[in-house]
C-alpha cells in the first residue's frame, strides 16, 4: 500500500465562477487561478501524484503554459488517475477536509463526495468530503483543501484484468480495419509490461 498528501490554496476573487470538487457553486466570489481554481481536486491530484513519487501538479501542469488556463481541474485529476493505475496502483479510500469561510459546504457534501466519486470511478463510501471554517486563522479570503490518499497494489488477478482490457479494444480495432482494408491493422499490439521470456 502506499499513502500520498496534498494541499492547496486559493484565493476568492470576484467575478469568478466558484468550483469545488468539480461542482459549480453560486456564490459572488470564486477561485482565481491560472485553472478554473478547484482547490479541492488540485489537493486531490497532488496526493495521487505524491503517492506514486511522480511529481506534483505544477510538474505536470506548469501555471505558465497557455494549455491550462481556465482549464477544468478535471483533467488534471484523470492524469494523476491514469499515473496510479499505470504504476500498478488503484485508489483504497481518499479522505479530504476544506478550510473555508464561505459558503458552507455541509449542504453540499453528498454531492461533492459523489462527484469526487464519479471523476475517481470509485465508490462514494471511499471519498471523505469535511468542511471547516478558519477560526482565529484570519483568512476568510482564502480556501485551502487538504486531502489524503491511500492506494493498494493491483493484484495479480487484476494486472491480468488489465491486460484483458487493453487487448480487448485492440481486436476490436483490428476487426474493423480488416473490414476497412482487408487486411489486419498495422499498428503493433500493446505489449505487457513484463518481460514474458521471463515467465517459465
Ligand atoms: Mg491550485
Amino acid at each position: 500500500m502506499r499513502i500520498g498528501y496534498g494541499w492547496d490554496s486559493h484565493a476568492f476573487k470576484p467575478g469568478v465562477p466558484l468550483k469545488i470538487g468539480g461542482i459549480a457553486f453560486d456564490h459572488p466570489t470564486g477561485l482565481a487561478g491560472h485553472s478554473d481554481g478547484d482547490v479541492l481536486l488540485h489537493a486531490i491530484t497532488d496526493a495521487l501524484l505524491g503517492a506514486v513519487a511522480v511529481g506534483d501538479i505544477g510538474s505536470f501542469f506548469p501555471p505558465g503554459d497557455p494549455r491550462w488556463k481556465d482549464a477544468d481541474s478535471a483533467v488534471f485529476l484523470q492524469t494523476a488517475l491514469e499515473e496510479i493505475q499505470h504504476a500498478g496502483y488503484r485508489i483504497a479510500n481518499l479522505d479530504t477536509t476544506l478550510v473555508l469561510a464561505a459558503p458552507k459546504i455541509g449542504p453540499f457534501a453528498e454531492k461533492l463526495r459523489e462527484r469526487v466519486a464519479e471523476l475517481l470511478q470509485i465508490d462514494p463510501g471511499c471519498v471523505g468530503i469535511k468542511a471547516k471554517t478558519p477560526e482565529g486563522l484570519n483568512q476568510d479570503g482564502v480556501a485551502v483543501a487538504h486531502a489524503v490518499v491511500l492506494l493498494e497494489k493491483l493484484d495479480d488477478g487484476d494486472g491480468l484484468e488489465r491486460m484483458a482490457a487493453i487487448a480487448e479494444p485492440q481486436q476490436q480495432m483490428d476487426d474493423v480495419v480488416r473490414k476497412l482494408v482487408g487486411r489486419a491493422s498495422p499498428k503493433p499490439t500493446r505489449k505487457p509490461a513484463f518481460n514474458t521470456d521471463d515467465i517459465t
